[in-house]
């Protein structure tokens, strides 16, 4: 039974994303942005959740400690205009305080919530995983899927979690939560993280949701310690690949196309992003950055998995960045820069080419080849 009798709950986390143009809702249907009629039902579905996330909370209060299962809690002030992505730590805390829960113990209670904001166009299966770093602020990923192209061209939530993570420069993940099992990829492409057996983990559509260690869940891992040197930094550790330009491909003039320009900024966006990619085991850093309408920038580094496949490519990082920065309707990206090594081994431009055409086919695609002093 499903009446919106109950606290705005999900209003903590993520009232915002009911009217911003890039929620999945909105992608589900059409690339233009919502009708007033669209925000209004995805308004009252929304609002059919709360129930089910204050009963949601009672559970798991019941399944990690024993507290009093009705919780109250009180909305703290949020700027309403800001996407809901990631949630600073005064204001995670303020949350959980106001709740009487612990920090970790709050993650569940947003997982609802966040699915939300997922873009599964194609299995419309919303998965998503909220996690909290050693700054005690709150990420949360969800899953993208991309019509048109190959099933690999997913982001899983995960992947978008720690490529959030990185994004915002938070150095290791040590507890999350996630909608459903983690898929065996997933579990593979956190091994990159130091320390990786210790994150904790609770999984919501569990019976009886606890948080174990990741090591219960891939006993037998396969990771960077099997093929790196110990003090080569992981996922999430700061990077410094040591690329400079060629300089044929610095001196390059801008290029204009579909009234934007590709402007240095954004080609130092990308190779800032090529810079920081996690790329150990083929050598192959890359980075993009992406412009939208508005000038406004966004980047993603390349991140390798130690088993290849579960590796996540730049421009699905950018997009990443662009959907937890806010960016909506994936049209709405106008130009795209690609840095990559000149005569790497892993090539990223016929893949990023592919991407970028099949999400915004106007968009300007430039790239750009660096040489690696390393
Ligand atoms: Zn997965």
């Amino acid at each position: 039974m499903l009446v919106a009798t109950g606290r705005p709950f999900y209003k903590l986390f993520m009232f915002k994303p009911i009217i911003l143009p890039g929620s999945s809702s909105s992608l589900a249907s059409s690339r233009k942005a919502p009708s007033p009629s669209l925000s209004f039902r995805v308004t009252a579905a929304l609002l059919l959740i709360v129930p089910v996330s204050q009963i949601f909370i009672s559970l798991i209060l019941k399944t990690t400690r024993k507290i009093p299962s009705n919780v109250s809690v009180s909305p703290p002030k949020m700027d309403q205009t800001q996407p809901r992505f990631v949630i600073q730590a005064s204001e995670a805390e303020s949350m959980a305080k106001a709740s009487g829960l612990t920090l970790t113990e709050l993650l569940p209670s947003l997982v609802k919530s966040a699915q939300t904001l997922a873009r599964p166009t194609i299995s419309k299966f919303h998965v998503a995983a909220v996690g909290v770093g050693p700054s005690g602020r709150i990420f949360v990923g969800v899953n993208l899927e991309f019509p048109g192209l190959p099933l690999h061209h997913s982001v899983h939530a995960e992947q978008f979690l720690v490529t959030n993570l990185s994004i915002n420069a938070e150095t290791h993940l040590d507890y999350f939560v996630v909608s459903h099992a983690p898929c065996g990829h997933c579990r593979q492409f956190l091994q990159e993280i130091r320390g990786a057996p210790e994150i904790k983990l609770l999984i919501t559509s569990e019976e009886n949701p606890e948080f174990t260690p990741l090591s219960k869940l891939l006993s037998h891992r396969f990771g960077p310690d099997d093929l790196l040197d110990k003090e080569l930094p992981l996922l999430l550790e700061a990077h410094n690949n040591g690329l400079s330009f060629l300089s044929e491909n610095y001196n390059l003039p801008n290029v204009i196309s579909n009234g934007y320009t590709v402007s240095d900024k954004l080609k130092f966006a990308a190779f800032e992003a090529a810079n920081k990619s996690h790329a150990p085991y083929s050598g192959s850093p890359s980075g993009v950055a992406l412009m939208d309408s508005d000038g406004k920038i966004y980047k993603g580094s390349y991140t390798e998995s130690a088993a290849y496949n579960p590796s996540l490519g730049p421009v699905q990082a950018a997009v990443v960045a662009y959907i937890a920065g806010g960016g909506g309707d994936y049209d709405k990206i106008v130009a795209a820069v690609l840095v990559e090594k000149d005569g790497a081994v892993i090539k990223q431009e016929p893949t990023a080419r592919l991407l970028l055409q099949s999400i915004s086919p106007e968009c300007q695609f430039k790239v750009f080849h660096c040489n690696s002093g390393v």
